[in-house]
């Protein structure tokens, strides 16, 4: 008997892929979500794909926010996803500034490793999503099947400035867009 394939994943950062970017977003009320995030995400597990968030909060070193404020802007999160079935098998944070020692904050692997330790995932058919530069990377740096930028939060200013380094990432409008390609790539 063959081993039962190792579940796939999509990894998406949170702030302008999930929901609207909001500068240091650190307060629940502030919290909307992409118009139509909610359904796509849906699809994506239905589609039998587990989800994670990969997420830099460089807001809690630099001292703008706490933790406790992050895990209160991803309950409401949570909650906004519930009407949709939605659910994430774990949010990875990176709660570094920039000048602080990380081990996992992005454009480092580590989070999606550490996934892969965790869950048994198969790295090369899972997909990373995101709105910069580092989270293309992140999912390349990984060994993901494909990158997805979408042009929602800083994805459009990415797009235009960063053309050079994007090179084999997918770009789509939006989350819904990226799910698009996504399951197209399953079939
Ligand atoms: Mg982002």
């Amino acid at each position: 008997m063959s081993a039962a394939p190792r579940p796939r994943a999509v990894f998406l950062d949170r702030d302008g892929t999930i929901n609207v970017d909001r500068h240091y977003l650190s307060k629940p009320e502030q919290f909307e979500l992409i118009p139509g995030a909610g359904p796509a995400l849906r699809r994506l597990l239905d589609a039998g794909l587990r989800l994670f968030i990969v997420t830099n909060q460089s807001g809690i070193g630099r001292g703008y926010y706490t933790e406790a404020d992050l895990h209160a802007v991803n309950a409401r999160m949570n909650e906004l996803l519930t009407p949709f079935g939605v659910t994430f098998e774990k949010i990875y944070f990176s709660p570094e500034s920039p000048e602080q020692p990380s081990r996992n904050r992005k454009p480092s692997p580590q989070s999606l490793f550490d996934a892969r330790a965790e869950f048994g995932l198969d790295l090369a058919q899972s997909y990373m999503v995101g709105d910069k530069i580092i989270d293309v990377e992140t999912g390349w740096n990984a060994g993901c099947a494909a990158s997805v930028l979408v042009r929602t939060g800083y994805g459009a200013e990415t797009e235009r400035k960063e053309a050079a380094r994007l090179t084999r990432a997918i770009v789509a409008d939006d989350l819904p867009a990226a799910a698009e390609w996504i399951l197209g790539q399953m079939r």
